[in-house]
Parts: C-alpha cells; sequence; structure tokens
C-alpha cells in the first residue's frame, strides 16, 4: 500500500524527523491562504519562498513540473490552478498520467545539497538495508544506473535494527561532518525504527537535504529531534530536513496498524485492481490487449510468459484462486473487459482438486451471463479434462468467439492470432 507525500511527512514528523511545515489544498480558491500559512509558520516573510507540489502516488513530479517553487499568494494560486487542471505524467505514470486531487503547499528551503536516503528489504542478503547516497534528488535513479558506487549500503542486524556506529559511519561517508552528521545519523536511525514499527516495505527521503541556515523553523515533533547543541557547524545555522518522502508498507501487515489504513486512499487506485480486490482475485493491470483469467499465481505467470514468447501482450494478471467458483469467474471476465484495449481472452485453468467438467460449465455460463464479442480460447487441464473439452466444443456452437485449445503453447497461438 502506498500514501501520499503529506501523510508520509507527517509520520516523518512524529518520529521526530524534521519537514518544514505543509498544507494541504484541493481547490484553487485555498491556495493563497495556505501560502501565507506556511511561510508564516516557517518564519518566512513576505515574498517568503515555499513550494507547491502534486500529491499522487507516483514519483519524478519535479521533472514533470508538478513540484513548484513560489514566493508569492498569487504564484502559489497559478501553480496550483496549473496543477490541478492537468494530469500529471511522468517517467513513473504511463502515457495517460495521474489525476491531481490535492496539493501540498509547504514552506520553501534553501537547499545546500541533496542527499537520498532509504530503507527496503534487500531480497539477495534477506535483510533490511539503508540506501544512502551524496547525489540525492531528482537524478538519483541515473546516478544509481550510472555509478553505482555513489551510492552507499548498510545492511541491518534482523533483530537489533540499524546501529548507531552504522549510521555515523552512513553520514560520514556522505561528507557529513560535526552537528550535521550527528543530525544525519539520527535521521536515519530514526527512519530505520520507522520502518520496522509500522510493516513497511519501502521508507524513502529523496531529497534529505542541508537546508542553509536562514531562520528557517522546520517541525519536528519535539522541534530539537535533530539538533544536538554542543557540535560544531560548518555552516552555521543550516540543518538536516526532510524534503520528499515516500512511503510502502507490506499489504499482509496492514491488518495491525489501524492507522496506516486510515491513509489508504481508494481514489489513486486503479478501480478495477480494487473490484477484483473486493472478490478475493488477485489482479494487476498492464498495457497489452490480451487478458488473462488464469487459476493460481504460478500459472498466471507461466501463461504471461508463454504470451508474450508468441509475440502477445498481456493485459493484465489475474489469479482467480485454486477454488474459482463461477460467480469469480464471472467477475473476472467483468474486470477484465472492463478494460477497453481487451482484444482477445485466454482462459487457462488447471483443475488440480477440481473437475474440469465443473469448470468448463462455469466458464462457458460466465462468458454467456457476461455476453461479449471478443475472442475466447480456453485451455484446460488436469482431472476429467476430456468431458470438459467436449462441454467447451458443444458450446462453441452458441458462444462462436469461443475457441478450446489442446496446451498452453496451442492456447496462447490461438489468442495471439485472434488480435492480430
Ligand atoms: P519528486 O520529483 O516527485 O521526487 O519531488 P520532490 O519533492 O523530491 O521535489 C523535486 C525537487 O524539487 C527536489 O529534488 C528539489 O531540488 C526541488 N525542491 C523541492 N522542494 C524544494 C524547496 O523547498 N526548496 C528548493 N530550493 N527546492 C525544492
Ligand atoms: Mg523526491
Amino acid at each position: 500500500m502506498k500514501i501520499h507525500e503529506y501523510q508520509a511527512r507527517e509520520l516523518l514528523r512524529e518520529a521526530g524527523i524534521p519537514v518544514p511545515p505543509g498544507e494541504v489544498v484541493t481547490s484553487i480558491d485555498q491556495a493563497a491562504a495556505a501560502y501565507k500559512k506556511v511561510v508564516a509558520e516557517a518564519g518566512l516573510g513576505e515574498g517568503g519562498l515555499a513550494v507547491v507540489k502534486a500529491q499522487v502516488h507516483a514519483g519524478g513530479r519535479g521533472k514533470a513540473g508538478f513540484v513548484k517553487l513560489v514566493r508569492s499568494a498569487e504564484e502559489a494560486e497559478q501553480a496550483a490552478r496549473f496543477m490541478l487542471t492537468h494530469r500529471m505524467v511522468s517517467a513513473q505514470t504511463g502515457a495517460e498520467g495521474l489525476e491531481v486531487r490535492k496539493l501540498l503547499i509547504a514552506a520553501g528551503v534553501e537547499i545546500a545539497h541533496e542527499y537520498y536516503l532509504a530503507i527496503t528489504t534487500d531480497r539477495k542478503s534477506r535483510r533490511n538495508v539503508l540506501i544512502a547516497s551524496a547525489e540525492g534528488g531528482v537524478e538519483i535513479e541515473q546516478v544509481a544506473h550510472a555509478r553505482p558506487d555513489a551510492i552507499v549500503r548498510e545492511p541491518l542486524h534482523p533483530l537489533l535494527g540499524l546501529q548507531g556506529h552504522q549510521a555515523r559511519r552512513v553520514a560520514f561517508a556522505l561528507g557529513f561532518t560535526g552537528r550535521l552528521a550527528t543530525q544525519a545519523a539520527d535521521v536515519m536511525l530514526r527512519l530505520a525504527r520507522l520502518f520496522v514499527e509500522k510493516d513497511c516495505t519501502l521508507a524513502e527521503i529523496n531529497p534529505l537535504v542541508v537546508a542553509s541556515g536562514t531562520g528557517h523553523q522546520a517541525s519536528g515533533k519535539d522541534g530539537t529531534a535533530a539538533s544536538p547543541a554542543g557540535a560544531q557547524s560548518p555552516v552555521p545555522g543550516a540543518s538536516v530536513m526532510a524534503i520528499d518522502a515516500k512511503f510502502n508498507f507490506d499489504d499482509n501487515a496492514t491488518f495491525r496498524h489501524k492507522d496506516v489504513q486510515a491513509l489508504f486512499d481508494p481514489s489513486e487506485e486503479n478501480p478495477a485492481e480494487l473490484r477484483a480486490h473486493a472478490f478475493g482475485l488477485s489482479y494487476i493491470a498492464l498495457d497489452g490487449n490480451i487478458g488473462c483469467l488464469v487459476n493460481g499465481a504460478g500459472l498466471a505467470m507461466a501463461t504471461m510468459d508463454v504470451v508474450k514468447l508468441h509475440g502477445g501482450e498481456p493485459a493484465n494478471f489475474l489469479d482467480v484462486g485454486g477454488s474459482a467458483s463461477e460467480e469469480a469467474v464471472t467477475e473476472a471476465f467483468r474486470i477484465i473487459l472492463s478494460d477497453h484495449r481487451v482484444k482477445g481472452i485466454l482462459v487457462n485453468i488447471f483443475g488440480g482438486i477440481m473437475d474440469c467438467a465443473v469448470i468448463a460449465r462455469g466458464v462457458v455460463n460466465a462468458a454467456r451471463e457476461v455476453g461479449f464479442t471478443v475472442p475466447l480460447v480456453v485451455r484446460l487441464e488436469g482431472s476429467n479434462v476430456e468431458a470438459g473439452r467436449k462441454l467447451l466444443n458443444d458450446a462453441a456452437a452458441t458462444l462462436p468467439t469461443l475457441q478450446a485449445a489442446t496446451d498452453l503453447g496451442d492456447a496462447a497461438k490461438k489468442v495471439c492470432a485472434a488480435v492480430g
């Protein structure tokens, strides 16, 4: 599960990580007042720097023009008008882009340097890992690709988590010194604790910045969380702050986090995926035109591979589960067909415990009930498959788009041919 930046910033603030003050707005006419409020809260005067940011579940906003620096209420309103009336298309959204319903207006920060900081799970080492770079900001993907040595990785102990000495080592590796190194290490430790506490799969701050000292007031929970006194700073008054944050949560653990559940925003989700979820179907929309209806996640992935092998492009991943009922299959057809790019459907069901004749009857009834005109190729295998195939062949007389296939390769060829 993903959340918005403004929600992520609230989690950071509660964990004692400094973030600039911000306000969420949902309409253009709220923008001017929000601008005035946040610059006042940050102790910035008339004409103070603020930033208007689209709140959508995708990154790459800066490059797409959906993070705008502004210096007046009028500019804030202009930026809000643009963002709320245009879809955001970024490297992470696909060509149709996303509708922007909410904006964050945050106090602006004079940035001396941008860093990257994240905690995630490294499947290879089977541990959580801290990932950091002194070259954070909007180009982090290119940095990681072109110069992997610019990325620091520190594995977390499974029981002890991130240790103080590790956080300090990473802070020094990023070039922090003195008071700022202490602040940066403190942010890392707090982020690592938050990651475990909330069952995250990703907790990312990009950029984490050194804000040059312009009297900027960050809103850490206890105000002084990351500003231990006494240490020397190379830039007087400078401090470490989180400017952008992204969190993903483990869907299998959200049941034990009521506070995280409350952050769920259904309007950011694919409507077909939401409907599928309500029927216990695992459905993920993709970009192709061949709808796939399969029982079992492994078989669904194999089906998609074979479709691609024969030159087709799957429109979705769909696992109806091991004991697919007629009702679930009917709903699955409806969901697949709600994607208007779908030009053909491939049903691939293995009757392990279930009888293929029962499955065939279910598929045929579901297809009749939903009523559609795109080609339908069905491959059945498993117990009582002969009876199942006979049912399909008999039904083909009244369901002219239906073709029975003999095996998976044959099914993929048939559906690819049918969609051209
Ligand atoms: P993203 O592009 O979706 O990751 O959005 P970010 O919130 O990370 O913003 C993108 C970039 O905008 C940052 O890397 C900064 O360079 C810039 N930016 C964002 N907020 C501020 C700010 O308060 N002050 C300044 N000077 N730049 C900012
Ligand atoms: Mg960012």
